[in-house]
């Protein structure tokens, strides 16, 4: 049993106005073939998935290839033609196929595409033909839609966000691919696009309202003649008609039964339309809160929801960092955080280690993000930004590069590290382990993501404050002006009906 297995894997903010090429790709994750394996095998994503899969339901897994990219602004059409002109050629020239695994986000947008991941599954089911079977695995922030769903025979999204399921659904997804076929199921899919926005705040999936849908969701799952369920939370910041929640049930061969519970779901959810809407703080009460919680031994955690990296967050806002600095945070210790700033690091590196240096840092990219802020740092550490993880990290990634880093210390005990790739966030504590900086020691650590970090920083957090903090990805949704998005759409439109 062949079975291709390729992604092009984007989260788009097409709210960014740095627009994704095809370099932001090739200069960051762009594997063909073995490669893939190389940096996937002992990873826990969903490439690491397909190759457990492989093993474990004997079937030969042909890695084709895998591009990938922080998420960023809308792709470039010339991305888009040279990348995916390339999957469909491997997918041709390598076949016959018994099966096709495509690894993608669900919430891809092109210049020419605004559903780039329905494109790719109906390029990709042209190449193939009707009868054989094309499953594909999505992020949970993945808007789906009706192409996507159309263009595959089964799709399956993570349940955890923090998403540490990457692995476990792409075996799921396997699983129902070899049995289709073997023709042991015959997956058909229903999926019900609910008019609704779960704000990025209310989107972790371990308490709250979302714990509450992922639990219907698993209720769902017990249920006899369902093969899989899919909540798609949707990622906001993409203005395409299929930006919202979504929930997509896979039932053996019985489309009623799919439908049925696909609406059950839906309706749960839309239930719990007002507690999912944004109710987080100020950045102003956020620094007041930090700098007035007990010195207890344990930080505490800001959410910078504005510069969300993990959404498409520009990595360098300094809206926090101005308002600790105003309300006089200071002490050993007292801060750390990092900023996407590569004149910032070229000018560290020129002064070199040891030395003490005035520099602006942050706000290089919009004016969304506030102003560069002076500081006076000593340059405690360079390096080149390359460190590895292995242990549990939202997304699964084992191998990370911030490209060329720097840390400094300023006289207030803040302590900046600046870096050079910008989409990649504060998704695990190594990387400021494999500087010689422990979070653990500070009073307060900034962290640029909503939901992304808590994997990593719950463990060594006293209190994680999810701030409303500006910028591109914004928990306040009214501060964007959509033009393509679906109406009417809660809580946008107040009196939206369903
Ligand atoms: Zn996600």
């Amino acid at each position: 049993m062949r079975i291709a297995a390729l992604g092009f894997h984007h989260e788009t903010n097409t709210f960014q106005s740095v627009k994704t090429d095809y370099d932001a790709f090739a200069g960051y994750e762009f594997l063909r073939g073995d490669e893939i394996a190389d940096q996937h095998l002992t990873a826990k994503t969903s490439f690491s998935g397909y190759f457990r899969a492989a093993e474990k339901f004997e079937f030969d897994l042909v890695p084709l290839l895998w591009a990938f990219t922080g998420p960023t602004g809308t792709i470039t059409k010339d991305a888009f033609d040279r990348i995916t002109g390339e999957m469909i050629d491997l997918l041709k020239e390598n076949g016959p196929w018994d099966g096709v695994l495509l690894a993608q986000h669900g919430a891809a947008v092109s210049e020419e595409y605004s559903d780039m991941d329905g494109e790719i599954a109906r390029r990709v089911r042209q190449v193939v033909g009707p009868d054989i079977p094309v499953v594909m695995t999505l992020d949970l922030h993945s808007n789906i839609s009706h192409e996507q769903a159309s263009n595959t025979d089964a799709i399956v999204a993570f349940r955890t966000n923090p998403h540490l399921d990457a692995v476990e659904r792409a075996v799921e997804a396997s699983d129902i691919l070899v049995r289709t076929i073997r023709g042991e199921v015959r997956p058909v899919q229903h999926l019900v696009q609910v008019p609704m926005i779960i704000n990025i705040v209310k989107q972790p999936t371990a308490f709250g309202p979302m714990k509450e849908i992922i639990d219907d969701v698993n209720d769902v799952l017990q249920q006899n003649g369902i093969l899989s369920v899919s909540c798609g939370q949707g990622f906001p910041y993409a203005d395409v008609t299929q930006m919202g929640v979504s929930f997509l049930v896979i039932s053996d061969g019985d489309m009623d039964l799919a439908e049925q519970h696909a609406k059950w779901l839906a309706r749960r959810a839309w239930d719990r339309r007002v507690e999912l809407q944004n109710d987080s703080p100020s950045i102003q009460e956020s620094i007041s809160r930090a700098i007035a919680a007990p010195s207890d031994g344990k930080p505490t955690i800001i959410m910078d929801v504005g510069d969300n990296v993990g959404g498409g967050g520009t990595a360098d806002s300094t809206h926090l960092l101005a308002e600790a600095i105003d309300q006089r945070l200071n002490g050993e210790n007292s801060l750390l955080m990092s900023l996407f700033d590569p004149d910032g690091v070229q000018l560290c590196i020129s002064a070199g280690i040891g030395s003490t240096i005035t520099l602006k840092v942050g706000a290089n990219t919009d004016d969304l993000h506030g102003d560069p802020i002076e500081i006076r740092g000593y340059v405690r550490v360079i390096t080149d930004g390359k460190f590895e993880e292995s242990g549990s990290v939202h997304g699964g990634m084992r191998f990370w590069d911030y490209g060329p880093s720097v840390a400094l210390d300023t006289e207030d005990g803040y302590t900046i590290v600046l870096h050079t790739v910008r989409g990649v966030g504060n998704m695990s504590r190594q990387q400021y382990y494999y500087m010689g900086i422990f979070p653990e020691k500070y009073r307060l650590v900034i962290c640029k993501g909503t939901v992304s970090p808590r994997a990593a920083y719950e463990p060594i957090a006293r209190e994680i404050i999810v701030s409303d903090s500006p910028g591109v990805t914004s928990a306040n949704m009214e501060s964007f002006s959509f033009v393509n998005r679906r109406k009417p759409l809660y809580p946008l439109e107040a009196d939206t009906k369903f």
